[in-house]
């Protein structure tokens, strides 16, 4: 039996590619239903299309162009490939409901609490219930007890993500993004009359949150509050321990550019499916796959977490070449890898920057 503790995007896809497969699996979710309570903007890129068929029973938006703002309100205009909103509510179930097809067995309102280690792992419930596996996985979110439990948490840092959803007029198929000194910002439609509108930062996100939203929105159009922390990747952290293994933001799998983790959860899903279907090692196929991709991400952010507002501004400015602009929407934020050294290419002046983040990297 495989045990799946998690029945987020990393835990339900993971549990319909080994049920697919013919494998026994069970996914134990503490809420009563998937995806809520939703704690994500639901932002992905076109990657989306290559893991799962893109489904009108989650699909809520599509984007087409970008806007980024520097800090002085300066901005430029990118044209993007298709980006999609989706509904977590809808998305997770719709996952869950293609493992539930293909045989996996879900137990929702059961809490994994932890875990005694052995051939066969003993797992714990809230209830004060027991049960045995081959196979226990972590796709249990940022705080995962089963990393705990594992030892496998290891050192991690996060950022606190806060939105809201508001009653707000803007052209549904254009994003805003607001980089700043410590913390960014974004505004993605729903449909023209809805937006999600958040921030990211480490520390004092509360302040950020408050004066971003005053900006841009006013209090009483505000319909919903969410808010979540977000791991920053540590690629030294541990994945796998014997039969134990970690997925998804329990083991730190998200873009430190953007905090977007569906896309890299998805894909390290296929990973590891692989790795317990043919008997390969996890961890060398995820950080082929996409630990290349994240250690990029991380290092960009390094770079940007030492941009004063001026370095901001120049920024927008050199991305306002067409060239640049074109390069930035013909590739996924997704893959760095073929992004970077394009751009590194077409305009030197990104040298600098680069210089920059390895410094970060001492
Ligand atoms: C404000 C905000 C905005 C974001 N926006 C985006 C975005 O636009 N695009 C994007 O790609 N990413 C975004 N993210 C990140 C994204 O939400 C996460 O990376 C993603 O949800 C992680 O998926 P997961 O399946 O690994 O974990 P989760 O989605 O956290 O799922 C974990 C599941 O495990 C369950 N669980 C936890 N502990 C236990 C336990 N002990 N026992 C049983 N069940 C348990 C939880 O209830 C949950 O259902 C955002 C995050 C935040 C906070």
């Amino acid at each position: 039996m495989i045990s799946i503790i998690g029945g987020g995007p990393s835990g339900n896809y993971t549990a319909y590619l080994l049920a697919k497969a013919g494998k026994q699996v069970e996914v134990f979710e503490e809420h009563r239903k998937t995806g809520t309570p939703v704690q994500c903007t639901g932002l992905t890129t076109s990657m989306l299309s290559g893991l799962v068929p893109i489904s009108k029973e989650y699909l809520v938006n599509k984007i087409t162009r970008t806007k980024v703002y520097s800090p002085n309100g300066d901005f430029v205009e990118i044209p993007l490939k298709d980006n999609y909103v989706v509904n977590r509510e809808y998305f997770d179930t719709h996952l869950a409901n293609k493992a539930m097809d293909k045989g996996a067995e879900y137990n929702f309102g059961k809490r994994f609490i932890s875990c005694k280690e052995g051939k066969q792992i003993t797992m714990q419930f809230n209830d004060n219930s027991e049960k045995q596996t081959d196979t226990l996985i972590g796709a249990d979110g940022p705080s995962s007890l089963v990393a705990r439990s594992a030892n496998l948490f290891g050192k991690r840092d996060f950022y606190v993500g806060m939105q809201a959803r508001v009653k707000l007029e803007s052209e549904k198929d254009l994003i805003d993004f607001y980089l700043d000194e410590d913390w960014f910002g974004w505004i993605v439609p729903e449909d023209g009359k809805f937006v999600r509108l958040g921030i990211c930062a480490r520390t004092d996100a509360n302040k950020h949150f408050t004066n971003f939203i005053n900006k841009v929105s006013s209090k009483k159009d505000i319909v919903e509050w969410q808010s979540g922390i977000i791991p920053i990747y540590n690629s030294r952290l541990r994945t796998q321990k014997d039969n134990i293994y970690l997925i998804g933001d329990a083991a730190t799998m998200v873009k430190a550019t953007t905090h977007g983790g569906i896309v890299p959860h998805l894909q390290a899903a296929e990973e590891l499916a692989k790795a317990i279907i043919e008997n390969k090692n996890y961890e060398k196929l995820w950080k082929k796959s996409v630990g290349r991709e994240l250690w990029l991400s991380l290092l960009m952010r390094k770079t940007l977490d030492r941009f004063s507002k001026k370095d901001y501004n120049d920024l927008i400015q050199m991305v306002k070449r067409e060239k640049i602009k074109q390069i930035i929407g013909n590739i996924d934020r997704d893959k760095p890898s073929k992004m970077v050294p394009k751009l590194l290419l077409a305009e030197p002046r990104f040298l600098k920057y680069s210089f920059k983040g390895l410094l970060s990297l001492f």
